[in-house]
């Protein structure tokens, strides 16, 4: 457990900003009355250069109003890049008194894992819905108080899993809730890349990241493997196994864990920093269905025991946003709201303490998170 987790707490980062305790005065609650909403992404790297802003660029009911950066030089880039007025630009000193700016509706918090609770947090009391990206936070305390600071605001809460969103993940749950294919017995979810780059970098880097492989692509085997079987688990064993210690100095490199889920489903999943895969797999009584790619920015591919399922390919990230932007302006259901952030976090933390014991089964009781 020594590189695990489970210490870092709140307290810094919450307890070394500026937060507004006063109403904030454009409480998010008026964004309804908006057509498109407005969003501001806070962490301008890879992830919201390459594919959040550019399907900021095609959504229907958001548009990219602002942007916060820790990086002065990125501001200007920015501006121009995407028309954003000067008043829209934020750095994390400031970033609290966005408060009092009526064009940002939505914070969407794109930061190192270790920076979500906070940033969630101060943008829940400025008065802003909240898109938080995965894993929601370091440890399920953090969850909760994410969660407790969007409802004492009375903003909405959305995780960044776009798979929700997209059309393939779409029908494999429509077809688990269908029963097409019979009851799922055994799911197979593997979510994995070879990392090899700079070692500094914050994925390998326990403080930052708060774990290797599993908080990063583990959270999307544990996703496929609940909604490819359309049910949460009721106990998980896992198992970690290092190959580059050198490399890997903090965070773990490859873990498999297997799941008893209620009625008898057996899944296993895989997730490494030093592997490739990307797939869904589950075998049900009167037939199968995969995704290979499962979890990839698509399109992903689907194929059955009747045939392969085709979509045509749209920005999942695009889709994502209009979906929680449809959820606030026309009360939408939220796809993946931050309770199942949580749970995943449940699990996670369930997969560390498994290891940490040699491999023992660790019971989940997640009945009150019945989201798949
Ligand atoms: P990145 O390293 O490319 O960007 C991180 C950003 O945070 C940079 O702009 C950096 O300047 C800023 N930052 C502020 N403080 C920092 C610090 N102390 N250390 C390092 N960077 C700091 O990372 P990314 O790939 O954009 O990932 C950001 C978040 O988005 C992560 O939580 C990641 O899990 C998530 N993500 C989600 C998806 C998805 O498909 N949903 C894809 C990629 C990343």
């Amino acid at each position: 457990m020594r590189r695990r987790r489970f210490n870092q707490t709140l307290a810094k980062g919450i307890g070394g900003a500026t937060l507004i305790s006063a109403m904030p005065l454009s409480c998010a609650m008026g964004s309804q009355q908006k057509n498109k909403l407005g969003i501001a992404l806070v962490g301008l790297g890879s992830y919201s250069t390459y594919q959040l802003a550019p399907a900021l660029q095609q959504s229907e009911y958001c548009y990219l109003a602002g942007v916060v950066t820790g990086t002065p030089a990125k501001e200007n880039i920015w501006a121009k890049k995407y028309n954003i007025p000067q008043k829209n630009i934020y750095n994390y000193q400031n970033f609290d008194t966005i408060a009092n700016n009526e064009d940002i509706d939505v914070v969407y918090v794109v930061l190192p894992n270790s920076m979500h609770a906070e940033f969630s947090i101060r943008a829940a009391r400025a008065g802003k819905h909240v898109i938080c990206e995965k894993p929601m936070a370091l440890n399920v305390a953090e969850c909760d108080e994410i969660i407790q600071a969007c409802k004492e605001a009375g903003v909405k809460l959305g995780m960044g899993y776009r798979l929700h969103s997209e059309p393939y993940t779409q029908q494999i749950k429509t077809f688990v809730q269908e029963n097409t294919f019979g009851n799922p017995l055994f799911v197979n979810a593997e979510a994995a890349y070879i990392s090899r780059g700079n070692p500094d970098q914050w994925r390998l880097d326990i403080k930052r990241s708060g774990g290797g492989a599993l908080m990063n692509m583990g959270v999307y085997s544990i996703q496929s493997a609940i909604y490819g079987c359309g049910m949460n688990p009721v106990s998980v064993s896992a198992q970690e196994f290092s190959t580059r210690p050198e490399y890997f100095k903090e965070t773990d490199e490859t873990i498999t864990a297997q799941f008893e889920f209620p009625n008898g489903t057996v899944g296993q999943i895989m997730t490494s920093h030093n592997a490739s895969a990307n797939r869904l797999y589950v075998s049900c009584s009167r037939g199968w269905m995969e995704l290979q790619p499962a979890n990839s920015y698509g399109p992903l591919k689907g194929n059955t025991s009747k045939g392969p399922v085709s979509f045509p390919h749209e920005s999942q990230q695009k889709l994502q946003m209009d979906d929680f932007s449809k959820h606030i302006l026309k009360g939408a259901p939220n796809l993946a709201p931050g309770e199942m952030g949580k749970r995943d976090m449940i699990i996670v933390e369930a997969i560390y303490a498994s290891i940490a014991s040699g491999g023992k089964k660790q019971n989940l009781n997640l009945g009150s998170l019945g989201l798949v």
